[in-house]
């Protein structure tokens, strides 16, 4: 046996994997998620931490409003004045002043008076109505209100939106625009958050080529790093792209340790399966602990899991497709943890399928679907292209449906759980 073809020996199988040999989706992600640590959380800017998940309980101090303000540009007044306006029997008031959003200096308002008021301004002393300007009319001074008013209308009292002490957001809460908004209303200029967790993506393999390289025979251009990449951004994290990788167990060392500086999670592909020139095993091995695994799931079956230097690593199939699946299946979920989610996976939907699938026995597997709704019914259509190295497959699918382990043909009308590839 030649250095080269050492560890590739044939088995005299009639399968390629027995089903022994294999460890269920849930059990992998299990093994993965109990050994990946969350980085500490950071305190951050709250304009800056739009997606990120809270690390700690948001209690108000003060009161939102911190003072009784109109919620309508019109008349403070006294509400027992014009209790009996009527649009046939206006009330006049004297006008004896204005108050804007803003103002800090107010007049008083008493018995036979009102002074204009705006959206946002500070209720007068002694007002406890507001008549909307719309229900008025105003000459030489005096105000005619055409509507009764009753006491409290149309002012927003200190506290109508907040209590103090009140728990606004709680830990875990990933944070939407309308939790900054609030955040903000309350003073809460940083606030302490799960940071976005840096994520090495690297693809291994000799016959890759970056972008922009023209592929000489036999070779392929590298798809896999930019797709994971853009998964990762799209899933919240920040990717590096360190670029292709020969499958060389010196430049894999290599350019692992020239990334762990700036990594809390590794992403590989390439290079884990049964092959001569499947390295990634060894490499981890020598650089710190792996734990090799044969999923039962399709695509996606050989997976490596590694940490290095405290950093893990997942090392994925290298098919295109496989490497996708093995991302929203395992990846996306270690992401979600690292960022304080509690949440693990994409939405799912019952469907019905329109065709037929197969699937390997013992294995779980994720197929390509096109989703549409029909007669309060999703509708999911495998799409053409199941290969797992045929993109086209998948680009255009809305979903993965998913087949349990046991089953091995989803017929024309049965019901299928699909995971939605939609961004949320
Ligand atoms: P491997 O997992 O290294 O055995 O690769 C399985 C298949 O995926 C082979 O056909 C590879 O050429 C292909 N492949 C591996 N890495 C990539 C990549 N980064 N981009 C596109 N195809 C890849
Ligand atoms: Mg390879």
């Amino acid at each position: 046996m030649t250095d080269a073809t050492f560890g590739f020996h044939g088995q005299g199988r009639t399968e390629v994997t027995a089903p022994s040999e294999l460890t269920s989706v849930d059990d992998y992600l299990d093994f993965i998620l109990a050994r990946v640590l969350r980085p500490a959380p950071i305190e951050l800017s709250t304009a800056e931490s739009l997606g990120l998940t809270l690390a700690e309980d948001i209690i108000a101090e003060d009161p939102v409003p911190s003072f009784a303000n109109s919620a309508m540009d019109g008349y403070a007044l006294v509400a027992g004045d014009v209790i009996a306006a009527s649009g046939t029997d206006p009330i006049g008031l004297r006008v004896t002043g204005e108050v804007a959003a803003g103002a800090a200096e107010l007049p008083v308002v008493r018995s036979g008076v009102a002074v204009r008021i705006m959206t946002g301004a500070p209720v007068p002393p002694g007002a406890d109505a507001i008549v909307p300007v719309e229900l008025t009319t105003e000459e030489e001074g005096v105000v005619w209100v055409h509507k009764h008013a009753r006491v409290g209308d149309h002012i927003r009292p200190v506290g109508n939106d907040v209590q103090p002490g009140q728990r606004l957001l709680g830990a875990g809460r990933r944070l939407g625009p309308a939790d900054i908004g609030l955040l903000a209303a309350v003073g809460a200029v940083r606030v302490l958050v799960h940071p976005s967790p840096r994520v090495v993506v690297m693809s291994t393999g000799d016959e890759l080529v970056g972008l922009g390289v023209v592929p000489r025979p036999g070779q392929i251009r590298d798809a896999n790093g930019p797709m994971l990449a853009a998964l990762v951004r799209q899933a919240g994290g920040v990717p590096f792209l360190s670029g292709a990788v020969p499958d060389d167990r010196r430049a894999m060392m290599e350019a692992i340790d020239a990334n762990l500086g700036h990594a809390d999670l590794f992403v590989l592909t390439g290079g884990v399966s049964a092959g001569t020139r499947d390295h990634v095993r060894d490499v981890l091995a020598a650089l710190g602990e792996v734990h090799p695994f044969k999923v039962a799931m399709k695509p996606g079956m050989p997976q490596v899991f590694g940490i290095v230097e405290g950093v893990p690593v997942l090392a994925l199939p290298g098919n295109p497709v496989s490497a996708f699946v093995s991302f929203e299946v395992f990846v996306r979920p270690v992401l979600r943890h690292l960022q304080g989610r509690r949440d693990r996976g994409r939405p799912v939907v019952r469907a019905v399928l329109a065709g037929e699938l197969r699937s390997p026995a013992h294995k779980r597997s994720y197929a390509r679907v096109k989703l549409r709704r029909e007669e309060k019914r999703w509708i999911a259509t495998p799409t053409s292209g199941q290969g797992s190295h045929q993109l086209t497959g998948l680009v255009v699918a809305d979903g993965l449906a998913e087949i349990p382990a046991h089953i091995t043909q989803v017929d024309q009308g049965d019901p299928v759980l699909v995971h939605l590839l939609v961004d949320l």
